[in-house]
């Protein structure tokens, strides 16, 4: 596998022939329950405070995308730019309980992973290396879910994602004409409208953003102006429980017309080692608004924004918000 550059997009893609193509094997032992005699390599583990050994834990992929040895040796093939798959891919394992999903678990338990994710993303951050660190979930057939135990997945990598770079760059150019944070002002406005709000817990907020980019599409937000996911997660346990609930609430609301979903994690980039070239690196802590995006997959849809380049969404902002505050949660 190596990373390959588009020349006019500017977005990287890892590509290669893959020799285990035709799908992922099936699962004959989960690697992940506690008891596994499958088990893979941990990389931390968070203590638990009830019956179970662990709480949650961070694991290597099994079958890595990126590999932490080695050097990425950049170069350019004519025109292209190309470089090695360094970095790394890990596996978080939400919950010991192979049925205790992030919508149905104890918000403690919850806050558990998100402290884990936390941390995971400091640490690999702490490799000058490594620009961005990914936290993503894709649950369903159609989302691409690899594992059926409850996990998500973490890469860090040499390069900043496309879709993180063009909210940097917005970001930064908001910020250059207004001074102030465009995430900030998005939430301002909602919070007055309350047409999109979803759910406000505590410091956080749940919308539905003004243009979706499929039915339902939700994002959590900190409500105080916060770059980094990691640094609110540690510094601050107590909003950890608000930020579980409200992720818990939110995905029981998505669930309730369909169970596949991509979840994302947007934080700022790698800031420790800021990049020389790239100017949106000194702002970030002004101008970026760390969030999590969840984009439910719905059947008939499932298709329809993989390869286009305008998003349809078939029902509105508006509508999907009431729907997903009238649908019934546990509490
Ligand atoms: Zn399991
Ligand atoms: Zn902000
Ligand atoms: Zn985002």
């Amino acid at each position: 596998m190596e990373l390959r550059k588009d020349p006019i997009t500017r977005s990287w893609v890892i590509t290669g022939d893959d020799p285990a193509e035709g799908g992922p094997r099936p699962e004959v032992v989960c690697p992940f329950c506690p008891d596994s005699p499958a088990s893979a390599q941990v990389i931390t583990t968070m203590p638990n405070t009830g019956g179970a050994p662990w709480s949650a834990r961070a694991v290597v992929h099994p079958k890595p995308l990126y590999h932490i040895e080695g050097d990425p040796g950049r170069r350019g093939d004519g025109l292209y730019d190309r470089m090695s798959s360094v970095g790394a891919h890990e596996v978080l394992v939400e919950n010991p309980r192979h049925d205790r999903h992030l919508w149905n678990a104890g918000d403690d338990e919850i806050g558990h992973f998100l402290r884990l994710a936390a941390e995971r993303i400091l640490d690999l951050k702490r490799d000058p290396r490594i620009k961005y660190v990914s936290l993503f979930k894709d649950y369903g057939a159609h989302a691409g879910q690899e594992f059926s135990h409850p996990t998500s997945q973490m890469t860090a990598t040499m390069f900043v994602p496309r879709r993180v770079l063009y909210e940097l760059r917005a970001g930064r150019e908001y910020f250059v004409s207004k001074e102030r944070c465009v995430f900030c002002d998005i939430l301002q406005q909602e919070e007055r409208q309350a047409l999109r709000v979803i759910e406000t817990r505590g410091d956080y907020v749940a919308l539905c953003p003004y243009a979706p980019r499929v039915p339902y599409e939700a994002w959590i937000l900190p409500s105080n102006h916060e770059a980094s996911f990691e640094r609110t997660g540690l510094a601050r346990p107590g909003l950890r429980v608000n930020l579980a609930a409200l992720l818990r609430r939110t995905l029981q609301r998505v669930r309730a017309f369909t169970e596949e979903f991509h979840l994302v994690l947007h934080t700022s980039p790698n800031s420790l080692h800021p990049s020389k070239t790239l100017g949106y690196w000194k702002t970030i802590d002004d101008d970026y608004h760390w969030h999590i995006e969840i984009l439910p997959v719905l059947g008939s849809k499932a298709r329809s924004y993989t390869f286009k380049e305008v998003y349809y969404s078939p029902i509105s902002s508006e509508t999907g918000v009431k729907r997903l505050r009238e649908a019934k949660i546990d509490g």
